[in-house]
């Protein structure tokens, strides 16, 4: 079983620096190296990040794998090829290739993206027995020793977020693999950061994500801040569109809190400009800020409620004080 892992993790290493290889010596690589420069990464951050192609081809890493003494049956496991009724073939065909690496360092599993419009967008790796991707965190074999020193990560939705992040000198950042945070991938980060600024995309999915993430963390004990960003942008876009420095100065020292995100969040679901849906709203609003765990912060947001409401403090106090005396 030992034996097995190893090996499925030496044919992802052949298979990443070939991608690498192609990307950025050959002919094949000419259009993808062409469209990651257009979209800002350098070739430094490919080499930082192992940034690969792989060629149109249903066969391309087939047979250089098979070459080098691999079955077809261990790549099949290894999710780098797919068998149908006529055979076996490459996973991944004409994909900007992004490595997925372990703690170690070690490449265990792939995220593949078109270069058009295309679908799906991303292709990543099957789960394998070299690739959970529940307690994969991408990025984090460069990001640990800056979180630990800083007892605190950035994270992020996407690869080319963190990527983008690490070129502007943000070396915190990692991010989930298109999946949802998972408890494992919390507690994997506990062990580096007590402070966790969540940087989603502002897209509904993105803010979604971000209230499921504020209730899977915060029971846990990290610290946590907000992000946010114009509408429709997520970090990459940002930085792209009004530069690094921007998104360092007015985005990353501008976050909320979890709970006013959340304020903000439920704010949308209710009609304010109506009398019925501000009482429901501030119905709301108390159960929120009835989780609070301390006196002075559920005072904070309850001034905040009583003023834009014109309420008095204490009636607000009194309909509170209802909603923790039920949660007991
Ligand atoms: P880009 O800027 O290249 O469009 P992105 O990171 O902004 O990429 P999003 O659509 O915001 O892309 O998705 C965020 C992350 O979710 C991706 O980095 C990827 O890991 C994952 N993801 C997106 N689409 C898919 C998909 N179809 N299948 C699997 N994972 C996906
Ligand atoms: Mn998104
Ligand atoms: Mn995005
Ligand atoms: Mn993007």
């Amino acid at each position: 079983e030992d034996e097995k892992r190893l090996q499925l993790i030496q044919a992802h290493d052949l298979a990443a620096k070939l991608f690498h290889y192609l990307l950025l010596e050959t002919e094949h690589g000419k259009e993808p190296y062409r469209y990651l420069l257009d979209r800002g990464v350098s070739k430094e951050v490919i080499e930082t990040f192992q940034i690969g192609f792989s060629p149109p081809s249903w066969d391309f890493l087939k047979k250089f794998l098979i070459k080098r003494g691999y079955s077809e049956e261990l790549l099949e496991e290894a999710g780098l090829l797919i068998r149908n009724e006529n055979g076996s073939f490459d996973r991944f065909r004409n994909r900007i290739m992004f490595p997925i690496f372990d703690a170690k360092g070690r490449v265990i599993a792939f995220g593949g993206r078109v270069m058009d419009d295309s679908l799906p967008k991303y292709l990543n790796s099957p789960e394998t027995i070299i690739f959970n991707k529940s307690k994969t965190i991408y990025n984090l074999h460069l990001a640990a020793k800056e979180i630990r020193k800083k007892r605190q990560a950035i994270l992020f939705e996407g690869y080319i977020d963190t990527i983008s992040t690490w070129k502007a000198g943000i070396h915190n950042g990692i991010a989930t693999l298109g999946t949802a945070l998972t408890e494992q991938h919390a507690n994997i980060l506990r062990r580096y950061a007590d402070e966790i600024i969540i940087s989603y995309d502002s897209d509904t999915a993105g803010q979604q994500a971000t209230y499921k993430a504020i209730e899977l963390l915060q029971p846990l004990g990290f610290q946590l801040k907000i992000v946010q960003m114009p509408q429709g942008f997520d970090p990459d876009d940002y930085i792209r569109t009004y530069g690094p420095n921007s998104f360092k100065e007015d985005i990353l020292t501008t976050t909320i809190t979890p709970t006013a995100f959340k304020l903000n969040f439920i704010r949308k679901e209710y009609q304010l400009n109506e009398e019925s849906g501000r009482l429901k709203y501030i119905a709301k609003a108390l159960e929120v800020i009835a989780d609070l765990p301390r006196a002075i912060e559920r005072e904070h947001y309850l001034r905040g409620l009583a003023d834009e409401f014109k309420l008095s403090i204490d009636s607000l106090k009194n309909d509170l004080n209802q909603f923790i005396y039920e949660k007991r």
